[in-house]
């Protein structure tokens, strides 16, 4: 009996190894491949989970290679989408944020639906900035095992916060007030496992875009130094101009949101080399859903839109000042699958159409630490692949339009097919 499982469990890893280690021959009619180069009549050779070659025109396809004809669409490096939240689930019946509390595993478990639509907008790796009690932790090591299917996981596990209001709902996090408090933290959310930082350095979020500085800048300076001294990166959150000045000056890896940036700020972020993610379309689906499914308060709406020129006109600036920007949707709840829609403001702003692209692959793989293995499709790295309808170098609806992502590999492995249901026009 014991010998007849063991021989099963043998044959079934036997079995598996063999369909996984298939090669595969994928064709485009062009490849953007996010080092710069375009091949039209690509054929992309992915061995397991990792591309092994790229090559123009006729190129040799190696003999039982399973051969994927994928010559209608344009290929395209798997999505980068670096500040997202999802574990906010929303089952569609209630109110966002007002829902019952969960217990953490029914969250995760339920978050699979925000971690497939993100699939299904061409993402496959994504920078998740603050769940509760491990939640995000828990979907990162499930997808990494392949018991979960999602999008690659950073994670930052619970946001570190200041002491403000008990007042439900009460926020997601970990409170800390004081030098000591904030190091405290800091090292709390690391052993957790945490591969990033997230601390929030002003009020704002949802319906309420003000603007306050909550931690000082000694407690910010702290919150930096033990991060970077245990190895890891920092994502400052503020919505104003005081919280991201003294992010800045404090070093962050990473600075979400920051409005009304002032132009020495904006400068010494382009010196620092630090990353921004302005994040301008989530407050734009909260205007959109503001009646509907928010149940916003009145005269939010007015806000958020005023917020969202001023954070679209900072963004704008600091483009044009040399920073180096990244597309984050801050997505949550019905926000899932809208991801990519940061492009169409990013090209609003000025970028090409080429450089929207880099802002969602190569350059968040560098953030991440990961430019050797995401964010291209070329030898060696992962074999994180998305098909789409269109040239995205000629118009960026390609990838922002969710419709128009028609099929994803994530290593290797094809998690969206939609090549074969109802075509659309781009
Ligand atoms: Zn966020």
């Amino acid at each position: 009996m014991r010998r007849a499982s063991v021989l099963a469990v043998l044959f079934f890893l036997a079995t598996s190894s063999t369909a996984l280690a298939a090669t595969k021959a994928i064709k485009f009619g062009k490849l953007v491949d996010g080092t710069g180069r375009v091949f039209t009549n690509a054929v992309v050779i992915v061995d397991n989970d990792r591309v092994q070659s790229v090559a123009s025109g006729n190129a040799p396809i190696p003999a039982g290679a399973e051969v994927i004809d994928l010559s209608r669409y344009t290929g395209i490096p798997g999505l980068i989408d670096a500040h997202t939240h999802i574990t906010y689930y929303w089952d569609g019946n209630s109110t966002p944020r007002y829902e019952p509390p969960r217990h953490p595993v029914v969250t995760a478990f339920l978050a699979q639906e925000n971690a497939q639509k993100a699939l299904e907008a061409g993402v496959t790796t994504i920078r998740n900035l603050n769940s509760p009690d491990g939640t995000d932790l828990a979907m990162r090591d499930l997808i990494n095992m392949g018991k979960m299917i999602g999008p690659r996981m950073f994670v930052s596990g619970l946001g570190i916060r200041i002491t403000r209001s008990t007042a439900a709902p009460t926020p997601i996090g970990i409170m800390a007030d004081g030098v000591d408090a904030v190091i405290h933290a800091v090292r709390q959310v690391i052993a957790s496992g945490a591969d990033w930082v997230k601390l929030y350095g002003s009020t704002g979020g949802f319906d309420d875009v003000t603007q306050f500085q909550t931690f000082t800048f000694e407690e910010i300076k702290a919150a930096v130094d033990t991060t970077h001294a245990l190895g890891k990166k920092i994502a400052i959150h503020s919505y104003g101009p005081a919280g991201a000045r003294d992010a800045v000056r404090a070093g962050t890896d990473s600075l979400e949101h920051a409005t009304d940036m002032d132009d020495q700020t904006i400068a010494e972020l382009v010196k620092r080399k630090i990353y921004y993610i302005p994040t301008i379309d989530h407050n734009q689906y909260y205007v959109e859903n503001a009646d509907s499914v928010y149940h916003f308060p009145p005269g939010a709406k007015e806000r958020l839109g005023d917020y969202i020129q001023r954070n679209f006109e900072t963004a704008r600036k600091a483009f044009h000042a040399g920073a180096r920007m990244l597309v984050g949707s801050d997505a949550v709840y019905n926000g899932w699958g809208l991801n990519m829609r940061e492009l169409d403001w990013f090209v609003k702003m000025g970028m090409t159409p080429a450089q929207a692209l880099k802002a969602a692959t190569t350059e968040p793989a560098a953030l991440l630490g990961m430019d050797k293995s995401l964010g291209a499709v070329a030898p060696g790295f992962f074999a994180d692949i998305v098909a789409v309808e269109g040239d995205p170098l000629a118009n960026i609806g390609a990838v922002s339009k969710r419709e128009n992502v028609r099929w994803v590999m994530k290593a290797g492995r094809v998690v969206v097919d939609k090549t074969k249901g109802p075509q659309k026009s781009n």
